[in-house]
């Protein structure tokens, strides 16, 4: 579709070239379109109020969205990556230390891990939900455990009570890297303040994105705030008084008022994937479709079904102007990156399978039942055809 975004073009699955495609899998320009005259609006106002680095827009938003994600404190910072690495600096994770992740995620969780020195160590997914398996934790934990992150993939909550359990017993902290599940509730409350910290992130094409790289961390534990916040600003609490080895990750004052504007319409959009979702459990036949633990309310990120024959089917998807992706093609284990941590492949399998057999389905605010149609009746002629 010309005229779309660079970034839709290259990161949502759009292409050019001998078939046009129809169906984008995510419309990030309609995103804007809805919302442009309060979007233009709040831009102006940053631009006219002269004040370009943190004050009252980021403090705004953090606060904002600290209430909405029922936690305490909000410390906006540049992306999700840095929410993560951040969090881990200020529970001082460190070389030596092993961290408990997903074998099944997107390679940021490890990344942050490696960051700061210390190893990743997988545990596998449970099969139904795709989140980490609880009952498998224990057993990974060493005397150099010293964190466990739980991902909430696709949006949808990790189950948080016995991670937190394992966590208390052993002496862990628990990190929640909740870059794909803003707004969604375990157990009735709201993901931001159920661990040490929770990490966000405002790429774009997540749930709440900005218009280019923003993140933050919440967290009920006003220390660990406090560090976040100092780290963010080159290890400063007072300016030109340095107390460690900071970083430069601050929100975008841009960022936060363009987020402050979306983010009184995220329960809209939420519900909008909502009704997607359920439209797709519905009416999706021969493929396997995401299961929902009746203590979780997701909020679809994305919308992933498994089918053996995955590649021919994203293929004939495409053959028919439909974008899809896969999240994600190569496990972090088997990643380049990690060669020299001695993974073996079928040393995750339920991971490696999941990258061979998973296809992720346009879903979004601006997804129109019509186009949704289309793609239903796509993928249910190609699964009973291949
Ligand atoms: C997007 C994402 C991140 C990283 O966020 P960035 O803002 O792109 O740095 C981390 N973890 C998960 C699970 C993500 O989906």
């Amino acid at each position: 579709m010309i005229g779309k975004s660079l970034l839709g073009q290259q990161w949502y699955g759009l292409t050019f070239g001998d078939h046009v495609t129809q169906i984008p899998f995510l419309d990030l320009r309609a995103g804007y379109l809805e919302l442009r005259s309060e979007i233009d609006a709040a831009v102006a106002r940053v631009l006219e109020s002269g004040w370009y680095i943190l004050g009252p827009e980021v403090e705004n938003f953090e606060q904002a969205f600290a209430t909405y994600c029922e936690a305490e404190h909000c410390i906006g910072v540049a992306n999700g990556l840095d929410a993560l690495i951040l969090s881990l600096r200020a529970l001082e994770i460190e070389a030596g230390d092993e961290v408990i992740v997903p074998s099944n995620t997107f390679i940021a969780t490890w990344l942050a891990v490696s960051a700061v020195g210390a190893k990743p160590v997988p545990v596998e997914p449970d099969r139904r939900s795709y989140n980490i398996d609880p009952s498998l934790v224990a057993d990974a934990v060493t005397e150099k455990t010293r964190a466990i992150i739980a991902v909430h993939l696709y949006g949808q909550p990790a189950d948080l009570d016995p991670l937190l359990a394992v966590a208390r017993q052993h002496g862990l902290r628990l990190i929640e890297d909740a870059a794909q599940c803003h707004g969604a509730t375990y157990k009735g409350k709201r993901i931001g303040a159920h661990g040490d910290a929770v990490c966000w992130s405002f790429y774009p094409g997540k749930n709440l994105g900005a218009l280019g790289d923003a993140g933050g961390v919440t967290t009920k534990d006003a220390e660990i705030a406090a560090r976040i916040s100092m780290l963010r600003n080159y290890g400063s609490r007072q300016k030109y008084v340095n107390e460690e080895p900071g970083v430069n990750s601050r929100l975008d004052p841009l960022q936060a008022a363009v987020l402050s504007v979306k983010l009184a319409h995220l329960d809209a959009w939420t519900a909008q994937r909502r009704k997607l979702a359920d439209r797709y459990v519905d009416q999706l036949r021969d493929v396997s479709v995401p299961f929902v633990p009746n203590w979780a309310d997701p909020v679809w990120h994305l919308f992933v079904i498994q089918h053996p024959k995955r590649d021919r089917m994203m293929a004939r998807l495409q053959d028919k102007g439909i974008a899809t992706m896969i999240h994600y093609p190569i496990p972090p284990h088997l990643q380049q990156t990690y060669s020299q941590n001695a993974f073996k492949t079928g040393e995750f399998p339920l991971a490696e399978n999941m990258a061979e057999q998973m296809l992720s389905l346009p879903i979004g605010p601006h997804l129109s039942f019509e186009d949704q149609d289309v793609i239903i009746e796509a993928v249910n002629r190609i699964a009973a055809e291949i």
